[in-house]
């Protein structure tokens, strides 16, 4: 017997999220050479697309890997052995971050924080300040912390880089943003922008790429870490320049066909259907907790008080993400029977909490190829998994989610 519920699976993951049909479509077709005129021209556009997302007009570099092999590419063009870069702790992403240049033989400092708050721009610049050897080469921070649900602002640790007038690259995460929330590569002063194929790109998984600028590329020339693989000099170098062996000719196509949808509905449409999304998700989950603000903390050395009702996990509302909501549940209730109630008896995907919010919090991914009435329906059904899981919670969050909706409209 098969016991899988019926219809389409409501897959509302922060990562990887539904990928449309007209992506699907366009890579189901026969394999072409990569070094044709007909791929190179797809090639062009896309990469011309991604500069376009990116906001840069310096390099893209894109890598047949997900987007662990973008971070990777990141750090070992730039940095050479023993060198130490500064990460700004926001959450689970900028310590996995972290942890990956640490094995590539960096080291790290952590500008430390509460992931309900993450660092404030002085705190950055006091702490480069403090660098007076520059010592710090490079700063990392994750635009849009998936593991928390926060948008950590960009242009105002660049201003912090700026005023401490430290010379340190500025390396930006931008997985769960880019084409979900605004991310401005040349304005913000990025050094390195890293983007994956399967967040607010609505693709399958397995493209990743940089954004580099002119000073980057520069410090590339001379970093001696081993980038085999990844290697700028040698990608930037190939004529027609394109992926290092053969092309993920089917990637890029499909990537061409999301960037085409993106370009049709308009980036900054889109952008504004994230943020009405989003306030419909926290208008529902506020309404749950009747407005509770949980008190407790969460840091990379664990998570410490008790949560009273459901929750926003975010404690500033300035830095809430439009593209993820965490989502903290009442002592007591069980994270793990919410979600597999969910996915098991409704069909509906949810995200877990990560790392030290592993059974203290859910989330919901709401990026990517969404609309209203998909919304609503997760955020239905997710009330119903509540109920299953005798989570507490006020009933009707929906209408919140509604009145959220047309307020907005
Ligand atoms: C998903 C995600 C990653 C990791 O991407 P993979 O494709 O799983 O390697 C890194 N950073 C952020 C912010 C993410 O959301």
């Amino acid at each position: 017997m098969n016991t899988k519920p019926r219809g389409r699976q409501f897959f509302f993951n922060p990562g990887p999220t539904n990928i449309p049909d007209r992506v699907l479509s366009a890579m189901h077709r026969p394999v072409i050479d990569f070094l044709s005129e007909e791929f190179l021209e797809i090639q062009d556009r896309v990469r011309a697309g991604l500069k376009r997302i990116l906001k840069t007009k310096q390099h893209v570099l894109m890598y047949g890997a997900n987007g662990h092999g973008a971070w990777e590419a990141a750090i070992v063009n730039l940095f050479s052995p023993g060198d130490t870069v500064l990460v700004i702790e926001t959450g689970r992403f900028s310590k996995s971050w972290g942890q990956l240049a640490t094995s590539a033989g960096l080291k790290i400092e952590t500008l430390a924080a509460d992931w309900r708050h993450g660092p404030a721009p002085d705190a950055l610049q006091a702490r480069l300040v403090e660098d007076k050897a520059h010592t710090i080469k490079g700063v990392l921070v994750v635009h849009n912390e998936t593991s928390t649900g926060m948008a950590h602002p960009v242009a105002a640790y660049r201003k912090a880089i700026d005023a401490a007038k430290h010379p340190a690259l500025y390396l930006v995460d931008t997985i769960s943003s880019l084409a979900s929330i605004d991310f401005r590569m040349d304005e913000w002063g990025v050094d390195v922008a890293v983007g994956g194929s399967q967040k607010g790109l609505m693709m399958v998984t397995g493209l990743s790429f940089t954004g580099i600028s002119e000073k980057a590329f520069e410090a590339h020339k001379t970093a001696k870490l081993y980038r085999g693989y990844w290697d700028w000099q040698e990608m930037l170098s190939m004529k027609p320049q394109r992926f290092t062996g053969t092309s993920p000719v089917h990637l890029v196509c499909g990537l061409d066909e999301a960037i085409r949808i993106l370009d049709e509905e308009g980036l900054d449409a889109v952008f504004a259907r994230h943020s009405r999304l989003a306030k419909a998700v926290r208008a529902c989950v506020t309404h749950w907790g009747g407005g509770a603000v949980a008190d407790v903390r969460v840091d990379g050395g664990g998570f410490k008080g008790e949560v009273g009702a459901l929750s926003l996990l975010s404690a500033d509302p300035s830095r809430l993400s439009d593209s993820v909501t965490a989502i903290l549940v009442p002592t007591g209730s069980s994270v793990d029977r919410l979600r597999k109630a969910a996915l098991n008896r409704y069909n509906l995907s949810l995200g877990g909490g990560l790392d030290v919010l592993s059974g203290k919090a859910f989330r919901i991914g709401h990026m990517g190829d969404l609309n209203e009435p998909m919304v609503l329906g997760a955020l239905a059904t997710c009330e119903l998994a509540l109920r299953a899981a005798d989570v507490p919670h006020a009933p009707g969050g929906v209408t919140a989610a509604l009145d959220a909706l047309a307020d907005a409209a």
